[in-house]
């Protein structure tokens, strides 16, 4: 199952890339590598482990191309300085992409609206019925729709209409920071996107591409563990109007320590260009839920991808046509997993702990 997740984020990522290059969305879309910089040493252990585990388990895969960097290579690099107390332990680099998903999206959605699409912006559902006759009543501020097939994909929003995934799909509020590269650090962007893993979680690092609006920004966003009881607060936490003001101070602060030397003097016009909040929708296995509802026929949930669903959205929503289309044969279970489907025996799963910070125990 590991192997199939793999596959299908590679496959995604590729795809992505290719459909905005063939439709021509203008999106800053830029495939290239990740690196993986880690300060801790158990977290390098395991990383190194889990790779070596995939590799063994699909060798010659192109989802399976990892490489390993020491601690000198990352610093030389990849422009990494000491960071933190300990210091770097390693890095791995792997096959990945940037994207500007806003751009992306409204380029999807005009080629959407030229076939036909009724899209109807700023009018939230507020309710979901199934009517005697089967059909299903959708209702919203503006007015009601009918709908013989409902598609949910409202990802961290899901429970607040569909209460079965109370609890499964829950809010998370996530933040983000674009700030001007330090004077001494590649003004065009570093090649690379980064995540920096660390002992209480990890932080992700865009580079903005060249041809960008803020060609050479970074965008890094995380730092989950700043937040009181390490983010535990942030869990169901719906408005992205609001941020927390000790993590935006520390993403903020956050670039400088991971560059060390090699950032140099922060830009004249500052370092934080722009910060915001987004809300993603976290379950207890780790996993989206994708597929028709249990017991409710054509309500299908394309939903709940974490903080690593660009990666796994396309794919899954591909998924779900072929599922919606009684296209869901061996083909589909070839390379979709099953472990993202609806079954009902992944709405008795709670949280028994979190994914991305050490928690609290206390808390
Ligand atoms: C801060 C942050 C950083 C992230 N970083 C990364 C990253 O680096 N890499 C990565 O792979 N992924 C990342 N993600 C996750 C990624 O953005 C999501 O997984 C992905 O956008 C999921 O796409 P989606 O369309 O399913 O859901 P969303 O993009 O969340 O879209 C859901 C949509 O449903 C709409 N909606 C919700 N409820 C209703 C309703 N009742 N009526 C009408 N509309 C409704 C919302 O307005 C929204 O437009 C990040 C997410 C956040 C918030």
């Amino acid at each position: 199952m590991a192997a199939k997740i793999a596959r299908l984020e590679l496959a995604n990522i590729r795809a992505v890339h290719a459909f905005a290059r063939e439709q021509g969305i203008d999106c800053d879309s830029n495939p290239c590598n990740t690196t993986d910089v880690i300060y801790d040493a158990g977290r390098w252990v395991l990383a190194q482990k889990a790779v070596r585990a995939l590799q063994d388990a699909m060798p010659g895969d192109n989802a399976a191309v990892y490489t390993f960097h020491g601690p000198d290579e990352v610093r030389s690099k990849f422009y990494c300085g000491k960071g933190g107390d300990e210091g770097v332990f390693g890095g791995i680099s792997y096959e990945a992409g940037s994207i500007n998903a806003y751009k992306f999206t409204i380029g999807v959605l005009k080629l959407c609206l030229k076939k036909g699409l009724d899209l109807q912006t700023n009018t939230p559902v507020t309710r979901v019925d199934r009517l005697p006759e089967g059909f299903y009543k959708v209702d919203t501020p503006r007015g009601t729709v009918t709908a013989r097939r409902v598609v949910m994909a409202t990802n961290g929003y899901t429970a607040h209409l569909l209460k079965r995934f109370q609890g499964h799909i829950v809010p998370l509020r996530g933040h983000v920071t674009a700030q001007r590269p330090g004077l001494n650090m590649p003004q065009g962007g570093l090649e690379n996107t980064y995540t920096f893993s660390y002992a209480k979680g990890y932080d992700y690092m865009i580079p903005q591409p060249p041809g960008s609006k803020f060609e050479g920004d970074i965008v890094i966003g995380g730092r989950l563990s700043s937040a009181a009881s390490e983010g535990l607060y942030e869990y169901g936490t719906t408005d992205d109007s609001t941020e927390d003001e000790d993590t935006m101070q520390d993403l903020s602060n956050t670039l400088p320590q991971y560059f060390g030397d090699n950032w140099g003097t922060d830009h004249p016009d500052g370092r934080t260009r722009m910060k915001w909040t987004g809300i993603m929708g976290y379950g207890p296995d780790g996993l989206p839920f994708v597929g028709e509802m249990p017991g409710e026929k054509d309500l299908w949930v394309s939903a709940g991808f974490q903080g690593h669903g660009m990666v796994f959205c396309w794919m899954s929503a591909r998924g779900l046509v072929e599922m919606m289309e009684g296209r869901d044969g061996e083909e589909l279970r070839g390379w979709f997993p099953d472990a993202f489907r609806i079954h009902q025996s992944r709405f008795g799963l709670t949280f028994k702990d979190r994914m991305h910070t050490h928690g609290d125990p206390s808390a």
